[in-house]
């Protein structure tokens, strides 16, 4: 497995092995890897013949209050587990390296971008866009792997490949749980145990939503309150969002007609969560 710091480097080798016939499959990471990385890294394994994973906490991504610097970070670890998954390459920028010095060409998505994480974290996904705009013209992928715990940001992409006409096929990834169905993420190292244990409230309202659905609920406001009524009784959480949206425009719905995303962002302390689900009628 190599590593790769350089990004002229990273984007000569990727070159050379795409003039050799080879395929890239890329999964792009902000390292602290869990298994729900790695399962994105076994989805692409199969579909390629190099996979590159990328580690890069993206300065560009995160808001003035936010926590780049202590996002956790644990290179030698995720090296390893690289290597269990057959990984052939890793690249590992600085921020130094991977942003000319008074960069000023950005890509914005403008459409998907203004609401649920997009409202709440501004600028976010103008960050997300750009870095893995420059990521793929570094790592020159034929598929990428992106995972549907992040059904916004999956989106956003998606749509950006259409619309700049990236030659890459994106491929989804299923959301990985703890055995107690509270969605794996880096930030998880972040919360107490108390915390930990309250956390699961956003898994039990997904599910209570489900239920409700199934019954035949489709009035949006009935079931955003069953949620919310949940979550509400959870000591020291506090909502930042529960949205149900088209899930292909990301518009707000008031009934389940069509395929609906859910999705919700919850506090416990300085730590932001997210989890969502799709009804579909
Ligand atoms: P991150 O390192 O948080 O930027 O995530 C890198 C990629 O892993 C993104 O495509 C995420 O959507 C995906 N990812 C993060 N957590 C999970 C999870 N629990 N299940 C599946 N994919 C995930």
């Amino acid at each position: 497995m190599q590593i790769i710091k350089s990004p002229e480097e990273m984007q000569r080798l990727a070159l050379d092995l795409k003039r050799s016939g080879q395929t890239i499959g890329f999964v792009p990471t902000m390292g602290f890897l869990h298994d729900g990385h790695l399962s994105l890294m076994r989805l692409a394994r199969p579909k390629c013949d190099v996979l590159v994973v990328s580690i890069f906490v993206n300065p560009t991504q995160f808001g003035p209050n936010e926590d780049l610097d202590a996002y956790p970070r644990d290179f030698e670890r995720d090296e390893q587990l690289c290597a269990d998954e057959s990984v052939d390459m890793i690249f590992y920028p600085e921020p130094g390296n991977m942003y000319a010095a008074g960069a000023s060409v950005w890509v914005d998505e403008e459409s998907l971008s203004g609401v649920l994480c997009g409202e709440s974290r501004p600028g976010h996904f103008r960050g997300v866009c750009t870095v893995v705009a420059k990521l793929f013209n570094l790592v020159q992928p034929d598929l990428a792997v992106f995972g549907e715990k992040d059904a916004q940001q999956l989106r956003i992409i998606e749509r950006m490949v259409r619309d700049l006409n990236f030659p890459i096929e994106i491929v989804r990834g299923p959301i990985l749980r703890e055995a107690d169905g509270l969605a794996m993420s880096s930030r998880n190292k972040y919360l107490s145990a108390e915390q930990r244990k309250n956390a699961l409230c956003l898994r039990r309202s997904l599910d209570a939503v489900c239920l409700n659905f199934e019954q035949g609920e489709k009035n949006v406001s009935s079931l955003r309150k069953t949620m919310a009524e949940l979550i509400d009784a959870v000591s020291g959480a506090e909502i930042d969002y529960i949205s149900f949206v088209d899930d292909a425009s990301l518009e707000p719905v008031e009934s389940v007609q069509f395929s609906t995303l859910v999705a919700l962002a919850v506090k416990f302390g300085s730590t932001r969560l997210i989890d969502n689900t799709i009804l579909v009628p």
